[in-house]
Order: C-alpha cells, then structure tokens, then sequence
C-alpha cells in the first residue's frame, strides 16, 4: 500500500476533480455526502493508515477512503489513455487524466468510502499502530497483552496496521517462527527477531513494488506450496487455520515439524 501512496500521491493533487464516478453499487459504501460534492475541489495528495489509502481534499473538508481488498489495484490514466470500460470506480481530473479502481474478482470486496473527516477519524480508530513504525519493546508489550498464534495476530489490523495473510508468511519465515507459536510464549530473542523481520520484509516488499515486481518475484514463501525454501531447499508446507492458507518453511520455522489443519468448520464440528 506504501508504494501505491508514493505512486499516486502526486499526480492526485495535480488537477481539481472534474468528475466523482462512475462508482460500482458493491464498491462505493457511502451516499451521503454525495460523491457530486467532490467536484471542483483539489485533492491534497494519497496518506496511508494501515492497508487504507486516504485521499483528503485540499480544503479539508472531505476525506476519500479506500480499501483495495485482495483484488482491488488503482491505475493513474493520462488524458486520452485507453482503460477498462467498466472500472469500480473513477476520479476524473481537469485536464483529462483519470484515477480507477479495478477489481479482477467476481465478488467485489474492495470499497470506497467519502466521508467527512471526523467520520474518516471514526472509520480508523479501531486501527493499531503501524507494522513499520513497532521497535522491540513495543512488539513485546503488544504480544504480552494478547495470548493468540502469530499468524492470526500479526494480520489484526486492531493489533497491528498494514500486514495482510501474504506477508505475514513471509514475516514469519523470516524470523523463524511457527505461524501457530503462541505470542506470550516468546521470548526476548524471538521478539527482537520479529520487530527486525517486519521492518525488513516490508521495505522488501516496498522496494519490490516500486520497481514493479510482481507477486511472483516479490514473495518468496506465500504462494509457494512445493518450491524450495529459499533459506534451506526443503519443500514450502501450506496449511489451513481458520479460513486462511498459511505458507512456511518446515525446515526454518517448526523444527521439522509438519503443522496441522484447523479449519473453521472442523473446528465448528
Ligand atoms: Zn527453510
């Protein structure tokens, strides 16, 4: 989410909107105020709360917020450029250039949101602090205070902002730790180890982004079910926890051990 701040934050704020919309029914989440409202104002540019995107007018007095999901991707047209008939969602500027959201999904998950910015505040409250900004003792007092498995905390964003299900794997892979480790169970070693594998892994992922990596180049444990690991050589596991798929590395991160599944409906059963 970082790189599509940098990305688009200037262009954004180049030109006052001509045209709020089309929106899809699924996509836009608000109706009041109106979207009309943000025509003939100027953006101030794209600020990033966790894996939100908030696009605030210069004037202060409206915020555009938007969720990109798993599916959704924002593309900056100029004027005249040819893109997707149908997008969920549009911001024409004067001049021409075009910002759309697309969403390559049947169900559509991603959504937009105009509010005003006390609304904004409200909608972000519930939001922890930023995976990039937590040192080690500040990792450490949010493990200590909330007994659950890594990989299902690292992903609360009321915990902890900006890491989905792909990065928590390649977190945890990096810093050699069982998805299913209990956090109260770590100690001082394994949290610093954490701390320095969140920051690093996403300015890896940022980096990647901005030279427009694809999610092939960019993950090397997520989605890679059967390649070798690229620490050790042994064969990337998957498992089911919940709804979510995990990836590690049996070899690195649980000591040869192969986790078991722990689907939802199993555990509903
Ligand atoms: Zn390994």
């Amino acid at each position: 989410m970082e790189a599509w701040r940098r990305a688009l934050d200037a262009p954004v704020s180049a030109f006052p909107i001509a045209k709020a919309g089309p929106a899809h029914i699924a996509t836009l989440k608000t109706f009041d105020p109106p979207l009309a409202t943000l025509q003939g104002r100027r953006l101030r540019g794209v600020e990033r709360r966790g894996k939100r995107l908030l696009l605030p007018t210069d004037d202060g007095e409206l915020v555009l917020l938007v969720h990109l999901m798993t599916a959704g991707r924002l593309k900056m047209l100029g004027a005249g450029e040819n893109g997707p008939k149908q997008p969920a969602f549009a911001l024409e500027f004067a001049g021409g250039s075009r910002l759309l959201l697309t969403e390559n999904a049947k169900k559509k998950r991603a959504g937009v949101w105009l509010l005003t910015p006390e609304a904004a505040e409200g909608e972000l409250a519930h939001l922890g602090p930023e995976a990039d900004t937590l040192d080690a003792p500040a990792l450490a007092e949010i493990l200590r205070n909330d007994s659950r498995r890594l990989h299902p905390l690292l992903r609360d964003q009321r915990v902890i902002a900006g890491i989905g299900r792909a990065w928590s794997n390649e977190i945890l892979h990096a810093a050699k730790l069982s998805p299913y480790a209990l956090s109260t169970d770590l100690d001082d070693d394994e949290v610093a180890r954490l701390a320095t594998a969140m920051r690093d892994e996403l300015s890896r992922g940022l980096a990647l982004r901005e030279a427009a990596a694809g999610d092939d180049r960019t993950y090397r444990v997520h989605n890679k079910l059967g390649k070798p690991c690229h620490v050790c050589g042994t064969p990337i596991a998957r498992v089911d926890f919940e709804e979510h798929t995990i990836y590690y590395c049996p070899q690195c991160q649980t000591g040869g051990r192969v986790l078991k599944d722990r689907r939802m409906s199993r555990l509903l059963r």
